[in-house]
């Protein structure tokens, strides 16, 4: 009988793949994050199911969809009582803890259970001298955040390892970094002042897409603060120049941001080695959702678009698992809490949706035939980025988005009046998803076949399909009304 394998997931906020040295990232390296790839798997096809922070984090632990434990924006919380992959860990004798970024609640409900050591930060986390909440109240520790929370899992490990070397533990490393404003270190200031490549969708014009895209409040040239750039930019520069100043402020700060992650990656895989636990410990690295670097105009996530959906995660375990392999398997964050549990050998909660792909690793089968997986952002307008709602599928080839675009003009209001849209791109002919295919008459049976495929795959998850509750004037439409059929 192998020994239970320690669980480690470092678990970074909106760390996109491709700042990833692994991912083919051309704007910066991450040598140490790489050493997870060189020991073990890179997946290729890693979606978050609702790219923002708290509902990822959420079916992150509990392995089931945001419809179904209730954490559908950032203001749903978690409730502590669901089963996670922790709690079933806790159960069969691990030891568990996380510090870091929790931004599940922090109401007695919704704070961190099941574990037994937590330190956490308040809300949303500060990167320089940040505030902790802990089971005996709140305080301050002194240091960059990033290196601050490294420190309080080292330490927990080197306890562990002190008091009782045989018990396997589970331990959660969630930074903030490299989160919105991007404060650097220091000591990683002025790292990447060469000019950072602009993605080649840097303008893209939003000709063919909804109104979703042009009314998003995310572009780098019109919506990032004085706050995020920390200057302004210099006088006499035309609108593109001031587009491309503010990219590359903002790709500095990000890029340097994620340096001290991979420093303290390091840290810790060096830890683990020294402790002789390298090999029996499954080691995530992964980030809750990815993000927009100038795609598309963009920062920030929400969107189905690929940059927004695909999250990092690289997964090592030498004593199980096949070292320098790249798996195209898709693998969404719903997936992690069973698979984490069949390497640990602990049974999962019956509730926990999601498969896991731990035997497809260790014994490196083939992807199934036909992926596809179930999206749905359920923020319909926060107010600040004015993302609207959608659902929709992504397959190996194509991706389907519905945007319900409801409720928003209500009669009194300025806001404008929206009808549903579709967005239709074929992911082999335009991966950068510039050519929206919806009206194109040459994808119409493509259009009917996604469309019963969405259906499928949102009933597969039990979630149902968006009822309208305003006409295209914007006025309510009577209750009690059967469904609208989504076409
Ligand atoms: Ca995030």
């Amino acid at each position: 009988m192998p020994r239970r394998p320690n669980i480690l997931m470092v678990l970074t906020d909106d760390h996109a793949s491709h700042a990833v040295g692994a991912y083919g990232s051309v704007v910066n390296t991450t040598p140490q994050i790489d050493r997870i790839a060189a020991s073990g798997w890179v997946m290729e096809h890693a979606y978050c199911t609702n790219s923002i922070c708290t509902p990822s984090r959420a079916s992150i632990l509990t392995g089931i969809y945001s419809h179904v434990n209730g954490v559908t924006t950032l203001s749903t919380h978690l409730d502590n009582t669901l089963p996670t992959f922790v709690s079933r860990l806790q159960e069969e004798g691990y030891r568990t803890a996380v510090f870091g970024k929790w931004h599940l609640g922090e109401g007695e409900d919704h704070q961190p259970r099941h574990f037994d050591d937590w330190e956490v930060l308040r809300d949303q986390g500060e990167y320089v001298d940040p505030l902790f909440l802990t089971p005996e109240g709140e305080h301050r520790r002194t240091g960059y955040a990033t290196d601050v929370i490294t420190d309080l899992a080292l330490e927990w490990l080197d306890r562990r390892q002190a008091e009782d070397p045989d018990a396997p533990w589970c331990l959660l490393v969630h930074h903030k970094a490299p989160h919105r404003s991007w404060i650097p270190d220091e000591k990683h200031a002025g790292m990447y002042t060469d000019p950072i490549p602009v993605p080649e969708t840097f303008t893209d014009d939003y000709a063919t897409r909804g109104v979703a895209a042009h009314r998003a409040a995310m572009r780098v040239a019109d919506h990032l603060t004085r706050d995020d750039l920390k200057q302004d930019p210099p006088e006499g520069l035309t609108y593109e120049q001031t587009a491309l100043w503010k990219y590359q402020r903002y790709m500095e700060d990000y890029l340097a941001c994620v340096a001290s992650v991979d420093d303290n990656v390091g840290r810790l895989i060096d830890r683990l080695t020294e402790h002789g636990l390298f090999e029996d410990t499954f080691l995530t690295y992964a980030s809750d959702q990815g993000f927009f670097l100038g795609d598309h105009g963009w920062y920030d996530k929400r969107f189905m678009y690929d940059e927004s959906i695909r999250m990092p995660m690289l997964f090592s375990y030498p004593a199980a698992l096949p070292a320098g392999k790249r798996s195209e398997r898709f693998i969404t964050n719903v997936d992690l809490a069973r698979t984490f549990l069949e390497a640990a050998g602990v049974e999962p909660d019956p509730g926990m949706q999601g498969t896991s792909f731990f035997t497809d690793l260790r014994e490196e089968l083939p992807p199934p035939p036909d992926q596809a997986f179930y999206y749905r952002y359920w923020e319909n307008d926060d107010g600040i980025h004015h993302a609207l709602a959608h659902y929709g599928i992504r397959t190996e080839r194509y991706k389907l988005i519905y945007f319900y675009n409801d409720g928003l003009g209500l009669p009194g209001t300025r806001a404008a009046v929206f009808a549903p849209e579709w967005e239709l791109y074929d992911l082999e002919r335009d991966p950068d998803e510039l050519h929206n295919r919806v009206l194109d008459p040459e994808y119409a049976q493509v259009l009917a076949a996604l469309k019963e495929r969405l259906a499928r795959e949102q009933a597969k998850v039990g979630d149902e399909p968006y009822v309208v509750t305003h006409d295209g004037a914007g006025l309510p439409l009577p209750r009690n009304r059967p469904p609208q059929p989504v076409r």
